[in-house]
């Protein structure tokens, strides 16, 4: 997925266009948040504190069974990924769905701003889980482990 991997990567540069930046330079006309109207958009509160994506995050981790309390985000996510899941193909597919999740709250977030309509967070994460499932089924061969392919079972099973 190289399109989530690059929105991913931009995130954590904060290179991202927020509202912030645009206001600056005299585009926005405000700059609240587009989904929640609530707060400053920036690209912290856009991808970790906005009740928007902290909803959607939790979702994605109850479907990866991932212990979350409310206030978790995107970065501390990973952190338990990385403890829980010891396994390299584990990992990367709970980052797969956390880079697919930034990517996807970034659609959101773009589709608010130029369309004025906001989806529900289970949109999102369906899309998320349907990619993700999608892109991993094409990878499954003979090699894989009796272990590893009820794991990817359990996870489809539990799709919205
Ligand atoms: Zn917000």
């Amino acid at each position: 997925m190289p399109k989530h991997s690059v929105i991913a990567w931009m995130t954590a540069l904060g290179k991202l266009r927020a509202k912030e930046h645009l206001s600056r330079i005299g585009i926005a006309i405000d700059n609240l948040c587009v989904m929640c109207g609530l707060q400053e958009e920036k690209i912290e509160h856009s991808f970790f504190k906005c009740i928007f994506s902290q909803q959607c995050y939790v979702k994605i981790c109850k479907w990866l069974d991932i212990q979350t309390s409310p206030m978790d985000h995107i970065n501390r996510c990973w952190r338990i990924c990385k403890r829980k899941f010891t396994t390299k193909k584990k990992r990367s597919i709970c980052f797969a769905a956390l880079a697919a999740l930034v990517y996807q709250i970034w659609y959101a977030r773009n589709c608010a701003y130029w369309e004025k309509s906001v989806p529900w967070p289970d949109v999102i994460v369906n899309v998320v889980m349907h990619n993700v499932c999608n892109r991993v089924r094409q990878l499954i061969n003979e090699k894989w482990s009796q272990d590893w392919k009820v794991w990817l079972e359990s996870l489809v099973r539990r799709l919205i």
